[in-house]
């Protein structure tokens, strides 16, 4: 029987409260973390300052994917990893990691050409030890995208990633994590992390239960491994002040619209006129999402992200592109959803805070800092979860 949520705090409250490790953070990365922590043995707490997933994990494209434009830029390791992942996690959890055809339509004197394409897809599924690219014809390409603009279409390449919902993954991950004996709770935030003064090792964290505002409940819990997996967060807790590597938040957002005003059977993709970045059309829970944006992120952490005019627009574009037949504006739109990549950075803030480096040149690999028993993890994908865990857990040996 899973623990209730007073049966684990009167565990913690008892004043002597011990684990191996503590993991701040309850998105995939914590939740990934703590499952391979109690898994190999490890007397684990992980806990989350709001709801389970409340940060970026819930608010992602949803894709489990090896990356085709990482490949793209040459990050060979990162792309051969994640395509690995995805054939683990298709096979063993099929229900809530699914495939999903992906179809990138092609048009006279446009780039990337088909050849192109076709050579980056080969490397991809040799990568991935198995065959799912596919040249299509212009009639076979409208069969499968019935709708899409055909003016100069030269035909299209197909390949197969998968989808998940990255709430539930992040919960079933969480689950098998408690079924080894890990205690997860959210509405607690770490505070503070607690050093020995004379060794300046980790000794405990202080936490804040913010399940409620009228009483105040403070407890602190001795470890001497604190794991910091709090993403876009990870800067407030990490202690140290390093100057060569630093969280730089950058918003992503999606649009919902009705299925029946753009009926997409697989994720339809293209590189946006505006910036040449890839973007997608794909069909998501009976409606039809058009995805992402990728910009700085000023706003406050602690407020929930949300999408902009300038996005909305941008986002607008993809369907006028590729369906402009469907004629989809701002009234079309039943929702949207935005959320902070924690993508480390090295470049350094030029005067009037404006960033050096365009967001979309940033590297997408998650970063680790060890520090005396606080071991802080950020950047990464949903994907490759389970790696980041190993890795992390490595390091805290
Ligand atoms: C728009 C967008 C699209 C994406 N699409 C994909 C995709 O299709 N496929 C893919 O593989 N990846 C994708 N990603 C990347 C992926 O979503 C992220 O890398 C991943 O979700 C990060 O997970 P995380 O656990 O590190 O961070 P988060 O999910 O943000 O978790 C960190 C958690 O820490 C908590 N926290 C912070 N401070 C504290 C504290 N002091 N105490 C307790 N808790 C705290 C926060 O509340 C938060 O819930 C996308 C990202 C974005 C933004």
């Amino acid at each position: 029987m899973p623990l209730t949520r007073e049966q684990k705090l009167d565990q913690l409250a008892r004043g002597d409260a011990a684990f191996d490790v503590v993991v701040v953070g309850g998105g995939i990365t914590g939740a990934g973390i703590a499952r391979e922590a109690a898994g190999s043995g490890l007397s684990t707490l992980l806990v989350e300052q709001r709801d389970f997933s409340w940060g970026t994990s819930s608010r992602s494209s949803k894709m489990i994917h090896g990356g085709l434009r990482y490949l793209g830029s040459g990050h060979f390791r990162l792309t051969r990893d994640a395509v690995r992942e995805r054939e683990r996690l298709l096979a063993e959890a099929p229900g809530l990691i699914d495939p999903l055809r992906f179809i990138m339509p092609h048009y006279q004197k446009q780039f990337p050409g088909p050849k192109l394409f076709q050579l980056l897809l080969r490397l991809y599924d040799r990568l991935a030890g198995k065959p799912s690219r596919q040249r299509l014809s212009p009639a076979d390409t409208l069969q499968w995208v019935p709708g899409l603009s055909t003016s100069h279409l030269t035909g299209a390449s197909g390949f197969t990633d998968a989808v998940t919902d990255d709430a539930r993954l992040v919960q079933r991950v969480l689950e098998e994590a408690e079924a080894d004996g890990a205690i997860c709770l959210n509405y607690m935030q770490a505070q503070a992390v607690l050093r020995n003064s004379e060794t300046n090792a980790v000794t405990g964290v202080h936490l804040l239960d913010t399940s409620t505002d009228s009483q105040t409940l403070e407890m602190t819990v001795n470890t001497p491994l604190v794991i910091n997996a709090t993403g876009a967060w990870a800067d407030q807790l990490k202690q140290t002040d390093s100057t060569d590597t630093r969280i730089r938040p950058l918003r992503g957002s999606h649009l919902v619209v009705p299925y029946s005003r753009l009926p997409v059977s697989c994720s339809v993709s293209l590189f946006h006129p505006e910036d040449r970045r890839p973007v997608f059309a794909f069909p998501w829970q009976g409606t039809t999402v058009l995805g992402t944006t990728d910009l700085d992120h000023t706003e406050s952490l602690s407020r929930e992200p949300a999408i902009n005019r300038e996005e909305l627009d941008y986002l607008l574009q993809i369907s006028s592109r590729l369906f402009p037949a469907s004629a989809i504006t701002e009234r079309d739109v039943i929702a949207t959803w935005a959320g902070v990549r924690p993508v480390v950075t090295q470049s350094p803030v030029v005067t009037q805070n404006k960033e050096t480096r365009k967001p979309s040149k940033e590297n997408r690999e998650h970063v680790i800092w060890s520090d005396n028993g606080l071991i802080s993890v950020s950047g990464g994908k949903l994907t490759t979860f389970r790696l980041i865990a190993r890795e992390v857990l490595e390091r805290g040996q």
